[in-house]
C-alpha cells in the first residue's frame, strides 16, 4: 500500500498530517510523494483565505482524474475544508471517500481503520513507527475556539475550545524524541488557554514537557492578547527549554478596526502587554498577524497600522488580504468594500516598512554568539534557528543536524542571518 498524504495552511495541519503518516505506516504502508502511484490519499485542506482554498480545489481535481484511471484509490479529505454537513462536497467531489471533520477528536487511528482493509495487512507492534526524523515537530494541544473574530472560518469548522490531555501531548512528545525530533512547537488556536478546561495551564505542560530528556525546545503558537498572562511570560522566561518566541497577532493597530473585527482588545492594551512581556522576557522574538483591507478600513485606519509596526517593531509580520468567509460575520454584514488593487497596496505598504524594521534588528544581532538548534541543510549551507526564532545559515565540517551549535553572527537580511561556528570542530 503506497500512501500520499499532502498539507496546506497552517501547522495543525502539519502535525495532523504527520499523525496520518504514522499510522498507514503502522499499517505497513509506504510513503509516495506522488500522487498518481498512491492507493491512499489524504489531504489536509484549508479555507482560511481564498487563496489557500483555490489550491485545495486543484488538488482535488487532479485527484479526479487520477481516480478516474485508478477507481481503487482511496481518497480522504480532512482539515477546515470539511463542514459539518458533507453534502454539497460530496456532490462536488464524488470521488472523495472520506470526510474527515476536524471537530471529530477521532483517534488518526480510527479514521485509518475507514481507510485501509487493515485484514490483509500486518499490523505493526511498536508503537513508533520508523520514519525519518524531524528536527522540530508541531504537536497539536488544543483544538477548536470560543471566540468569533468576525473575519475567522475557524470556530465553525473546528468546533469549540477542548484541550488534549497532558498524558497523551507527553507521550506524542515522547514518541517523536524517540525518532531524534529535539523541538516541539505546542498549537492550538489560542494555545495561552491550553488546560482551562482540564484544570492545568500552557506553562504546567511546559513545565512536564521541560522533563523529557533530549528534548531540547519548546515553542507554542497562537497566542491571544487577552489570554497571555503574567504566569506564561514567567514560563517563558523561568524554565530554560521553553524559547524566547511568541507570535502574538494584532490583526489591525486602529481601535475601530479591531472592534469590528471583535477583537476584544484595542491597540493600547496590546502594546502595554508587548512591553510587560519583553521586559520580563530578554531577547524576546516577536511576531504577529495583519490583515490589510479589512471591510471599511479608511486609508487613516490603514495608517495607524503602519503606525503601531513603527512603534512595536516586530521581529516577524505575517500580512494578509481581507478575504470574506461565507458564514462568518463580517462577511455576513459588511461588504467586501476595499477595492482589490487598494488591497494589495496595503500589504506592500506592510511588507516594505516591515523588512526595513527587520533588517534593523536582525542587523544588530551582528556581532552577537547565538546557539543555533541545526535543523537540515539548504544550498550548500547548513541552518537552523535562535531561540527567538531567527533561521541563522553557517558552513560546517560535519554534520550538525539536530544539535545545538554556538554560532557568531556575521551578517543579516531581513530574513535571515549568516554566521561561523564560533567554536570550531573537526571533520
Ligand atoms: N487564532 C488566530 C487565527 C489563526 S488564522 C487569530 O488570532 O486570529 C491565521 C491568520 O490568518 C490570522 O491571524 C489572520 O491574520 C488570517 N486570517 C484569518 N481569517 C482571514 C480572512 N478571512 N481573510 C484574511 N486573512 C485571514
Amino acid at each position: 500500500m503506497r500512501y500520499h498524504v499532502w498539507s496546506i495552511g497552517c501547522q495543525m495541519n502539519t502535525a495532523d498530517a504527520r499523525r496520518m503518516s504514522d499510522e498507514l505506516e503502522l499499517c505497513g504502508g509506504e510513503a509516495s510523494d506522488r500522487l498518481d502511484d498512491a492507493d491512499v490519499v489524504v489531504l489536509y485542506s484549508c479555507v482560511v483565505r481564498q487563496a489557500a482554498q483555490t489550491k485545495v480545489h486543484n488538488e482535488l481535481e487532479q485527484i479526479r482524474r487520477v481516480k478516474h484511471r485508478r477507481p481503487g484509490m482511496r481518497v480522504a479529505l480532512a482539515g477546515c475544508m470539511v463542514e459539518d454537513d458533507t453534502s454539497e462536497l460530496a456532490r462536488r467531489y464524488p470521488f472523495v471517500d472520506r470526510f474527515l471533520s476536524p471537530k471529530l477528536d477521532l483517534a488518526v487511528r480510527d479514521q485509518v481503520f475507514d481507510l485501509v482493509d487493515l485484514d490483509e495487512r500486518y499490523r505493526l507492534d511498536p508503537e513508533d513507527a520508523e520514519r525519518s526524523s524531524i528536527v522540530s515537530q508541531p504537536v497539536t494541544v488544543s483544538q477548536g475556539c470560543n471566540r468569533r473574530c468576525t473575519y475567522c472560518i475557524i470556530p465553525f469548522r473546528r468546533g469549540n475550545e477542548r484541550s488534549r490531555h497532558p498524558r497523551e501531548i507527553r507521550r506524542e512528545v515522547e514518541s517523536l524524541v524517540r525518532r531524534g525530533t529535539c523541538e516541539v512547537v505546542l498549537l492550538g488556536q489560542i494555545v495561552d488557554r491550553y488546560g482551562r478546561d482540564l484544570g492545568t495551564t500552557l506553562g504546567d505542560l511546559c513545565a512536564d514537557l521541560s522533563d523529557v530528556e533530549q528534548l531540547e525546545r519548546i515553542r507554542f503558537l497562537t497566542s491571544y492578547p487577552v489570554d497571555f498572562d503574567r504566569p506564561l511570560m514567567e514560563a517563558v522566561a523561568n524554565l530554560p527549554k521553553v524559547c524566547e518566541d511568541v507570535n502574538l497577532p494584532i490583526q489591525a493597530g486602529d481601535d475601530t478596526v479591531l472592534r469590528r473585527m471583535a477583537r476584544g482588545y484595542k491597540v493600547d492594551f496590546y502594546e502595554r502587554l508587548v512591553d510587560e512581556m519583553r521586559s520580563l522576557i530578554p531577547n524576546l522574538g516577536l511576531s504577529t498577524d495583519i490583515i490589510v483591507g479589512f471591510c471599511g478600513e479608511t486609508e487613516q485606519q490603514f495608517e495607524n497600522t503602519i503606525g503601531l509596526l513603527e512603534r512595536v517593531r516586530f521581529d516577524v509580520v505575517h500580512v494578509a488580504m481581507y478575504s470574506p468567509r461565507t458564514g462568518t460575520a463580517s462577511a455576513n454584514m459588511w461588504e467586501d468594500d476595499v477595492p482589490l488593487t487598494e488591497k494589495k497596496q496595503r500589504l506592500h505598504e506592510v511588507e516594505r516598512v516591515q523588512a526595513r524594521i527587520a533588517s534593523e534588528i536582525n542587523g544588530e544581532m551582528v556581532g552577537s554568539r547565538q546557539e543555533i538548534l541545526v535543523e537540515g541543510t539548504r544550498q550548500g549551507k547548513w541552518y537552523g534557528r535562535t531561540r527567538n526564532n531567527k533561521i541563522c545559515f553557517f558552513e560546517s565540517p560535519v554534520d550538525p543536524t539536530g544539535t545545538v551549535m554556538t554560532v557568531a553572527v556575521t551578517g543579516a537580511t531581513s530574513w535571515s542571518l549568516q554566521g561561523e561556528l564560533a567554536v570550531p570542530v573537526t571533520a
